[in-house]
């Protein structure tokens, strides 16, 4: 048997997480290597993810608009049709852009790349089973795992990849679904749920809990529902799913999804959005002992590593919110450490973006959260109806939220809806990281006329002292 390849770090999984962890490792100078399965590089993110679903929220949104809100602008267009067929080789051509792109930076950083399922073997120890069934051993200082998650299934409910399925396969529809039922309000749900609804489906989302969007403040997710009901959607709230059975042949299935105590929702597909589970089967892990916590999760400490020595883990297979910029960062700041850098992730700040129309986005504390921690704060609230450009570009739903410590008036939690919130939310989320106070963003120069001017009302506004309201 050939002698083990040697590196200095052998990170399995190219996603966000992988990555970009590769590079940063590069950039410091070890020797990296990466072990990916699949012959694009990216992960479900670039992949099966956050690009091809922006790709296709972007042509959706765009046909909508052709239809019905260019004729505001004096923009007359008769006879607006989606082309699909165009839309989908749209997005197929910007996941090549993006996945090619990190293969060039691959090069351009020197990192070497093994084509394969990668394996914990041993002390430091992996092994790449190639498509060909061949294996190459690799060993190394520090292995990291950052193989991401996979679809969360729900009990009851079978994925045939055909008419019950995950987001994977509802990215790549051939043809729009007459009817579509969504199982989650989370952020895959909405997002394609809007894509398919704009697209002409008639869609329902079911959802186990009482609102949308757990975890982003409740005031905002209320504002979003009532938004994305006018737009079409149609919402079963309370429903617990007890399973989803599909009937017919061929072209002529459909699915019935039963709801606890409540009519069965019926559609011509079924998209299963309940969440995503660490990835962490067949990694291995078993047989080299690497622990996971009461949740699944690859088990580490504040410096990503597990119980095992020399192997580390990022991303969605541990604590946090599974989100690539999350991941990202966990990978930057694993490589600095391992370099002797004393860099760290500001876990509490870690923004959250949902991409419907308008945008949804999120940093810190929500006013639930800070309600029941009974922390005394002040809340500025500013509407994007009340702002030039919002009028002007023809956006003008939602606002932006800003929650201050009462006392010390520190920026606690930013909550917006509204036109590109999750651009607008990287302000915030500087200014937090920054430590700064509502009275620092109000301070602030924001260009006129811009969206951007509404973070800084909302910041005035928590002192009452807005001008444009
Ligand atoms: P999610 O956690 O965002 O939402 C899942 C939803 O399903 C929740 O509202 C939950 O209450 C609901 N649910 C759970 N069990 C249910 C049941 N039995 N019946 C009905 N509803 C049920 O998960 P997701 O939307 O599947 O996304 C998966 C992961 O991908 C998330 O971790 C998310 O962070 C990430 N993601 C992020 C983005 C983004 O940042 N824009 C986009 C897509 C996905």
């Amino acid at each position: 048997m050939a002698a083990p390849v040697q590196h200095d770090v052998v990170i399995i999984g190219a996603g966000p997480g992988g990555y970009v962890a590769a590079i940063r490792g590069a950039q410091l100078g070890f020797d990296v290597a990466v072990v990916e399965r699949e012959v694009a590089l990216g992960g479900t993110c670039l992949r099966v993810g956050c690009i091809p679903s922006k790709a296709l929220l972007e042509s959706s949104h765009r046909y909508q608009e052709a239809k019905e809100t260019l004729g505001e602008h004096g923009v007359l267009v008769d006879g607006v049709r989606a082309d699909l067929a165009a839309m989908q080789a749209r997005r197929a051509n910007v996941v090549k852009q993006n996945t090619d792109g990190i293969e060039y930076l691959f090069k351009k950083n020197k990192i070497t790349r093994y084509l394969g399922d990668g394996k914990l073997t041993g002390d430091r120890a992996v092994s790449v089973t190639a498509p060909d069934g061949s294996v190459t051993e690799l060993v190394a200082e520090h292995v990291v795992l950052a193989t991401g998650s996979e679809v969360a299934t729900l009990k009851g409910v079978e994925l045939d990849d055909e008419v019950v399925v995950s987001s994977t396969e509802a990215l790549e529809w051939d043809a729009v679904p007459a009817s579509l039922v969504v199982i989650g309000a989370g952020y895959i749900g909405l997002e394609l749920g809007s894509v398919w609804s704009r697209l002409g489906a008639k869609v329902t989302v079911v959802e186990y809990l009482d609102r949308i969007l757990p975890g982003m403040d409740s005031e905002v997710a209320r504002e979003a529902l009532r938004v994305f009901k006018q737009q079409g959607l149609e919402f079963e709230l309370g429903a617990r799913v007890t399973g989803v059975s599909v009937t017919g042949k061929g072209a002529k299935r459909t699915a019935s999804v039963a709801i606890d105590g409540r009519e069965p929702v019926v559609g011509e597909k079924v998209l299963v959005a309940v969440g995503r589970r660490p990835a962490t089967s067949g990694l291995g892990l078993e047989d080299v002992g690497v622990a996971l916590d009461d949740r699944g999760r690859v088990a580490v400490d504040e410096d990503f590593r597990t119980n095992v020595a020399g192997v580390y883990a990022i991303g969605d297979l541990i604590h946090g919110p599974m989100l690539a910029h999350k991941a990202e960062e966990d990978g930057v700041v694993l490589m600095e450490r391992l370099a002797g850098q004393a860099s760290a992730v500001h876990y509490a700040l870690v923004p959250g973006v949902a991409y419907t129309e308008p945008e949804i986005a999120s940093v810190g504390q929500t006013e639930d959260q800070l309600k029941d921690g009974g922390v005394a704060y002040r809340k500025g609230v500013f509407p994007f109806s009340a702002n030039g450009r919002a009028r002007a570009i023809g956006s003008t739903q939602g606002r932006v939220k800003i929650l201050a410590d009462a006392t010390t008036d520190r920026v606690l939690g930013v909550h917006i809806i509204g036109p590109r919130a999750g651009d607008l939310i990287a302000e915030a989320v500087a200014a937090m990281t920054f430590g700064a106070s509502s009275e620092d963003i109000a301070r602030t120069f924001h260009a006129h006329p811009t969206l951007s001017e509404v973070v800084k009302e909302a910041a005035l506004a928590v002192d009452g002292r807005a001008i444009h309201i």
